[in-house]
């Protein structure tokens, strides 16, 4: 991930080493290219203005004074921008101060929200929480047993709809989850739901009414990062169809060029929480702006 981008900036930090001042020219170059960088990184065209101009003003106000050579500086700025586009600081669940704690996903169907309930229970559990997984998907014939499966290998329990009570009634099966919580102790609710290939209003409002039902503390947005661009939209638009606190971004093994990842936190306004990157439960983890900027800078 980032190859190219992180190639295209080395590159470019790289012409202006061994200078001992840098020309406003040099500052409009190094902008231009940093531009380009970003826009074949599939970055929000919008969130690439933005940081270019930051980036410009600040480099050509930026005082020649300390250790800093020109090109070190021009790195700084750029890598506290990057931490900045991708949210900033790190920000995970913040638990209710009256357990369980509700947390419930949403996202298109195949986005990796089922996977990813597995991959935050393990999480929750490392922790030393007592999660409970909430079967809320039941557009999908096979989810409920999808998500039985992965709490299985996560060694959490699954709250299932019994056969021939609640079946169909997602917003039934997630309340009773709560009850169910409640009774046995369980801290943490991770209700997963039911999403659609792609966005629609049936969607949104079986998802709106499973959030009134169980008033999560958190709503996870979970958004495969491959669709690039295509993730700030649907972004939006559950932005406004259902709402939510932060995004889980997934699948970024596979996401070759960043830019989901580097457009949806200033998109959304939203911290990106977690990232998973594989199929297995274990590739997943707490996403950190400051690691990811280092990792893109190299
Ligand atoms: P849901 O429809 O949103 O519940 O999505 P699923 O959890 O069923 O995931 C859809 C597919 O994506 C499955 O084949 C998962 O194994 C796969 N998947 C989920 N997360 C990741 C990931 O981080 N990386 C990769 N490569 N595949 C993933």
């Amino acid at each position: 991930m980032f190859d190219t981008l992180s190639d295209r900036l080395a590159a470019t930090f790289k012409s202006l080493r061994g200078k001992t001042r840098l020309s406003e020219a040099d500052i409009d170059a190094t902008a231009r290219e940093i531009r380009v960088a970003l826009l074949e990184a599939d970055v929000n065209l919008a969130v690439v203005r933005d940081f270019v101009a930051r980036v410009r003003e600040r480099a050509k106000g930026a005082e020649l004074t300390g250790a800093l050579n020109p090109s070190q500086q021009i790195i700084k700025i750029v890598d506290e921008e990057l931490v900045a586009i991708l949210g900033g600081d790190t920000r995970t669940i913040r638990f209710a101060k009256n357990p369980p704690t509700v947390i419930m996903l949403a996202g298109l169907q195949g986005a990796g929200k089922t996977t990813l309930a597995g991959k935050l229970a393990r999480w929750l559990k490392g922790q030393g929480h007592s999660p409970l997984l909430v079967a809320a998907d039941l557009q999908r014939p096979n989810a409920v047993n999808q998500l039985q499966v992965v709490g299985q290998r996560a060694g959490v329990q699954v709250f299932a709809p019994e056969p021939g009570n609640g079946v169909g009634d997602p917003v039934d099966v997630a309340r009773r989850a709560i009850d169910e919580a409640n009774r046995r102790l369980f801290d943490v609710v991770v209700v997963d739901t039911a999403g659609r290939l792609g966005i629609d209003a049936d969607l949104m409002q079986q998802a709106a009414d499973i959030r009134d039902a169980v008033n999560p503390d958190e709503v996870l947005f979970v958004v495969d990062a491959m669709i690039g661009q295509d993730a700030v939209n649907t972004a939006n638009a559950f932005a406004e169809g259902v709402g939510f606190d932060g995004v889980v971004l997934t699948k970024l093994d596979g996401d070759a060029r960043g830019g989901a990842a580097l457009s949806i936190a200033r998109v959304t306004g939203k911290p990106i929480m977690f990232a998973s990157n594989g199929e297995a439960l274990t590739e997943f983890d707490v996403f950190h702006p400051d690691r990811m900027a280092s990792r893109i800078l190299g």
